[in-house]
């Protein structure tokens, strides 16, 4: 096919041998009979068959004696494993695809070039197919970026695209393995005094994906920014790092040539920064923090970004900045944190003032600002808790009364039926017949639903039946043990109890 790359640079030297010893799917060891010798597919070494005089027993080359898992044969030469195959059958449909992607250095420019490939097997030494599908151009002046259209019905051609970056890997076209690369950058380019290589490494994963993304990012960073070096050069190599992984932050100026611009700080800022090593992330909370505690140093940025950010939405968020002055807290959250050891959140004194509004308390300097803040907030929390359990108890009793018109116990028969008084009895209710009726509390102390218990005359403490009366004054469920139904007799009850109750309702 003819070469239509928009550069037409030559591969590097040993791309081929390359992508054999590394980028098979599956190398073979072709062993002969005829010629008695066999040939690795990854290192190209031929050897006499009588190294390995086991593998001809099975046609293909396969050892029937063994278990699937063990069919690999070690190569003498390369030390790595083949699949023994005879020459004589199954390899002319036999290919592997893939992808490389390699650098090279021309002039000044650095390029790099994405190559699909095709690894025929017909012959015992494997052929190596190539085909781009993309180039990037890197040099001080200019970065271009190449990819290759696949149309439809054949017809492809090139076009730049203006986003620097690589192309995503194909999906189409039959396997598709992201393969290891090769690099090639050379003295005497644009890019001779980039740290290349730990731009390249940075990272514990191995995906080249990712690597050579983050790669490309920081070249082109490198080429495009001389805020690059200027970072590098003074001990904020993280942050270089960080945009080569894709983080972008306003609080970087990369336009700008003076560490104190680039930063968007003073030198005393400068300076504290670098001992700090500090990632995009810190310099966004120093910033952040800033906006709430213009008195922060870059000493407090860690503290207070704990204190002020963990777990707080913005509602709680708000309530705490109407009432206080939110620089002064913090000031104050900070040097309680300092002294005990405690760790007192913007959430926990969110809380705090959640509680005291709901007791009622004036909020004043004493109250808004507590001496030991901790201490204030168990205080005021469990008081809050308290309060609020009286309330749902004086309800629940209010509500059951109103719903069920009854103070006491009604008798019929053996059987005799009143409402729950308290919550506690509830609960009680549920352990001993084992069903979810304590759920209910919530909703019988908003006054939504009532329940009433059914219970034998003769054991009037011990829990029978358990009837649910909703504020329609219509009967939901009545359960017993294990949610289990009603007897007839209890059935009959419920009714007679019911056409009573309407009556009295109607009446009422
Ligand atoms: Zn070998």
């Amino acid at each position: 096919m003819e070469d239509n790359r928009p550069y037409r640079i030559p591969k590097p030297k040993g791309l081929t041998e390359y992508v054999l010893q590394h980028c098979q799917r599956q190398a073979y060891l072709i062993f002969s009979e005829k010629e008695e010798k066999i040939i690795c597919t990854r290192c190209g070494a031929e050897f006499p068959l009588q190294k390995m005089p086991w593998i001809r027993h099975a046609p293909d080359g396969r050892r029937p004696e063994r278990d699937a898992g063990f069919l690999e044969e070690m190569c003498p030469h390369c030390r790595n494993t083949g699949l023994p195959k005879n020459i004589r059958y199954g390899r002319k449909s036999l290919r592997d695809y893939g992808r490389i992607i390699w650098m090279r250095a021309y002039g000044k420019a650095t390029f790099l070039e994405v190559d699909r490939f095709m690894i025929d097997y017909t012959d015992p030494h494997p052929q190596v197919y190539y085909d781009a599908t993309q180039q990037i151009r890197l040099t001080k002046e200019t970065q271009e970026r190449w990819d290759r259209d696949d149309g439809w019905f054949g017809t492809f051609g090139w076009y730049r695209v203006k986003k620097i970056g690589l192309k995503a890997p194909p999906k189409a076209y039959g396997y598709s393995d992201w393969h290891d690369h090769l690099y090639d950058v050379a003295v005497g380019t644009d890019l001779q005094y980039a740290d290349v290589d730990t731009a390249r490494f940075d990272s514990g994963r191995w995906d080249e994906n990712i690597e050579i993304s983050r790669l490309i990012r920081y070249m082109t960073d490198f080429l495009k920014h001389p805020a690059t070096e200027i970072l590098e050069k003074s001990g904020f190599e993280t942050l270089v790092m960080n945009r080569a992984a894709g983080l972008r932050s306003r609080y970087l100026n990369m336009r700008a040539k003076d560490l104190r611009k680039i930063l968007k700080v003073n030198g005393a800022d400068v300076r504290a920064l670098r001992e700090e090593e500090p990632s995009i992330g810190f310099l966004e909370s120093l910033h952040q923090i800033r906006k709430m505690a213009p008195w922060a140093e870059v000493r407090d940025v860690s503290e207070l970004d704990a204190i002020a950010n963990v777990y707080i939405n913005s509602q709680k968020m708000d309530m705490v900045k109407e009432r206080t002055d939110v620089s002064k807290l913090l000031r104050r959250l900070l040097e309680e944190t300092r002294a005990t050891g405690d760790h007192v959140t913007l959430n926990d004194y969110a809380d705090y003032l959640e509680a005291v509004i709901r007791l009622g308390r004036r909020l004043d300097k004493k109250t808004l600002y507590p001496k030991n803040f901790l201490r204030a907030h168990d205080e005021a929390i469990e008081e809050a808790e308290e309060k609020k359990t009286t309330i749902d108890a004086a309800n629940f009793a209010k509500y059951q009364r109103e719903i069920t018109g009854m103070e006491g116990p009604q008798i019929r028969g053996d059987l005799l039926i009143r409402p729950a008084k308290t919550p506690q009895e509830l609960r009680n209710e549920s352990q001993a017949l084992n069903h979810c009726v304590r759920t209910y509390i919530d909703r019988v102390a908003k006054g939504q639903t009532s329940i009433l218990f059914i219970r034998k005359v003769k054991e009037p403490d011990r829990p029978y039946f358990t009837m649910e009366l909703n504020s329609s004054g219509e009967m939901v469920q009545c359960r017993g043990r294990n949610n289990c139904g009603y007897p007839k007799e209890v059935g009959e009850f419920i009714s007679e109890f019911m056409k009573e109750y309407k009556k009295a309702r109607v009446h009422a």
